[in-house]
């Protein structure tokens, strides 16, 4: 007997009505359908006098479904499409070849369930059983032990997609110096609230624009589907982007396993709780002098409201890497004060050569500092080392419990080695390397123009071959 391959099936529920199951499976419904998935819906009743009339199931044709249909306790299933044979949710899986089948209800069977829940229904101990994530339709603190995803569509439906879909093409993405490549560094905008003197921009000229926020997921999902694992997000300053937190839960629902962002803290006390509940659990803090008048002459802004974000991050238990970028004369002299500083807040610190792309004339020799005495000066204080399994091994020094890393990018054969990442520029190219302006590969013009993901992954492959160390 030959088994018929079942598509998988999955349960939206809720404990109360008029939760938005409807509206959520609707917005779901649209989103795979966007990525290319089939998708067959059926609306289940509790009653069997109950009709549907074609009312919710139509919702789910327009939206997308290949088919839909509402089914009662007695069996009797009623079909928004106009098709004999099919009597059971089976018959319309085996008929349709959806590549999942999305329900509405079905509380009590044994499917895999996604719960829309509240706050309260969660203190009163709901029953979890068979539940894979839970949608919250208030903000309230995560649930330990499950996923937990906000009421927004392209969030549950990516979670659904990396939890129920296998992605159709994994590759293993590995340049021509067998590099491979882990994960993204996403500029989401050029736009920023403070005027650091040393900044590289990321390396970006000129921006055309900012992506949209379904630009930014599709890319996203993209490299999800490379094999990429990391994202991380950087600016111009990203958390001047409203759209920051629904872009971390849709990296953390497709799956990605290391999100975080780099940040200059300025609005990270208003915007901490926010991430944290979006799924944010490390961050870099750009931090170059903890003295309030040198702060402000190194980027123009108040160190109290960075301070403020930190101390606003480190009680949600975000990670928080302190950035420090050495410059001569301005805080190459008050290191031991920054060190003081992280290991206050129990962070890590990262201490980062200036490195000379986008800065003005002069600029970089006047400022420039030689991380290797001080590397020197930390391994002879050093209680333990510890090498990196990435970046080339880089050294990770433990200095009274800091852990410390120096980093030392210029003219540095080592640190390209250990590159394990491509860039994304704010206006949507892919940029291999930091520090060449002349290899982009467009894929925001892709988008633009109704690429397929097919030919999106084209692109990154092109990228990837195109890569080369640019210290060697
Ligand atoms: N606004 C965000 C922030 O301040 O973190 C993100 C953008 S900023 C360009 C990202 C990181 O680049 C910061 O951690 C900063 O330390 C580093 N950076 C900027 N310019 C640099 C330079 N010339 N050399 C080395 N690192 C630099």
């Amino acid at each position: 007997m030959i088994r018929m391959q079942q598509p998988p099936a999955l349960a939206i529920v809720s404990f109360h009505s008029g939760a938005g199951k409807t509206t959520l499976l609707e917005g779901i419904i649209q989103f795979l359908t966007k990525m290319g998935y089939r998708v067959c819906a059926v609306k289940h009743s509790a009653h069997d006098e109950i009709r549907d009339s074609g009312k919710d199931t139509w919702r789910y044709r327009e939206a997308g479904a290949t088919a839909s249909a509402f089914l009662q306790p007695s069996g009797y299933l009623e079909l928004c499409t106009q098709c004999a044979n099919i009597h059971s949710a089976i018959d319309l899986a085996s008929h349709f070849k959806p590549d999942i089948v999305l329900c509405e209800g079905f509380k009590d069977s044994d499917l895999p369930k996604i719960a829309i829940v509240e706050s309260s229904e969660l203190r009163l101990g709901m029953q979890l059983q068979g539940v894979v994530a839970l949608v919250l339709n208030a903000a309230i603190a995560p649930v330990s032990g499950v996923t937990c995803l906000p009421f927004d569509p392209p969030v549950v439906a990516a979670f659904i997609e990396s939890r129920f879909l296998a992605p159709r093409r994994k590759v293993n993405l590995t340049d021509r110096y067998g590099r491979r490549i882990l994960g993204i560094r996403m500029s989401l905008t050029q736009r920023c609230n403070l005027n650091c003197v040393y900044c590289h921009h990321e390396g970006e000229g000129l921006s055309s624009g900012e992506m949209y926020t379904d630009e930014v997921l599709r890319i996203l999902r993209v490299a999800r589907d490379l094999g990429m694992r990391r994202v991380k997000f950087t600016g111009g300053e990203p958390l001047l982007r409203r759209d920051l937190g629904g872009i971390i839960a849709y990296s953390c629902a497709l799956g990605l396993e290391d999100v975080s962002v780099t940040t200059n803290g300025q609005l990270l006390r208003e915007r901490a709780l926010e991430l944290y509940e979006a799924g944010l659990r490390r961050l870099n803090l750009s931090l170059p002098s903890v003295e309030s008048d040198v702060y402000r002459s190194i980027t123009g802004g108040d160190l109290s409201n960075v301070i403020e974000g930190l101390e606003a991050a480190c009680r949600l238990g975000i990670h928080i890497k302190i950035n420090t970028v050495v410059m001569k004369g301005i805080n190459d002299s008050s290191i031991d004060t920054i060190v003081d500083f992280a290991r206050r807040h129990s962070s890590q610190l990262q201490l980062i050569e200036l490195e000379n792309l986008h800065l003005d004339k002069g600029f970089f020799e006047k400022y420039h500092v030689d991380l290797s005495q001080t590397e020197k000066k930390l391994s002879g204080a050093t209680e333990a080392v510890i090498e990196r399994g990435e970046m080339n091994r880089r050294r990770v020094y433990i200095v009274k419990g800091l852990p410390i890393e120096i980093v030392r990018p210029m003219n540095n054969p080592g640190f390209c080695a250990g590159c394990t990442r491509m860039r994304i520029t704010s206006d949507g190219k892919i940029k291999p390397c930091l520090m060449r302006d002349d290899l982009l590969f467009d894929l925001l013009g892709g988008i633009r123009s109704g690429w397929t993901d097919e030919q999106l992954k084209d692109l990154f492959m092109s990228a990837v071959s195109a890569r080369e160390p640019f210290y060697r």
